[in-house]
């Protein structure tokens, strides 16, 4: 005898619902079921947020962090110390940082690293983005703030050697950050002693 599964529609959304992060064969089933059977418009209001912050939602212009305009609401804070930039791998690194209080200058996310191993080479970066707001900013320290591991190393020596004529300090985030990891499984303390401590490059 056959086994009995669940309607194809079904077991396509489960597929779907698997693609996220996190989300593994039981809770991709828990979570279209509960969508099939829901009462309310709940699945439909979801399905219009996912729409609407993808539609919304662009990388900041200057930073590269999550913006609804040109530019995010930190690089558009009057506020904030403009001679200090923090280089970080991933839009992703900002927020972790920002919660520690410890840096109120603005930020940059280069978008990755230098991997020959993965075809990833600066010009894949946002290094001349990078270059540009040193040319138009009053930028006097830059910390770089990217993982300890070997690409996280060539990528930050790749940048330095490209700004050692400028006359900014270039520093760098104490080691102490988990590599591999990145800044999000660092906690506020380990994150905030990392750029208290950070060393002249
Ligand atoms: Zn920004």
């Amino acid at each position: 005898m056959r086994r009995t599964e669940y309607p194809e529609a079904i077991r396509d959304l489960i597929t779907q619902l698997r693609q996220m992060p996190g989300v593994g064969p039981r809770s991709a089933e828990r979570i279209a079921l509960w969508m099939v059977r829901a009462r309310g418009d709940q699945p439909e209001q979801i399905v219009r947020a996912i729409t609407a912050t993808r539609q919304s939602i662009r990388g900041c212009n200057l930073c590269g962090f999550f913006a609804t305009g040109e530019i995010c609401e930190i690089c558009a804070d009057a506020a904030r110390a403009t001679a200090a930039l923090c280089v970080v791998e991933q839009p992703t690194d900002i927020l972790p940082l920002e919660k520690t209080g410890a840096f109120r200058g603005r930020y940059h996310s280069l978008g990755g690293k230098i991997s020959p191993l993965d075809h990833i080479g600066p010009e894949d970066l946002r290094i001349k983005e990078l270059l540009d707001r040193v040319d138009h900013e009053n930028i006097s320290e830059i910390i770089f703030a990217l993982p300890a591991d070997v690409e996280g190393e060539s990528t930050t020596n790749y940048i330095v050697e490209l700004l050692k004529e400028k006359p900014i300090t270039l520093t760098r985030i104490a080691r102490g950050i988990p590599a591999g990891g990145g800044l999000e499984s660092a906690d506020e303390l380990t994150l905030s002693a990392a750029l208290s401590g950070r060393t002249k490059l």
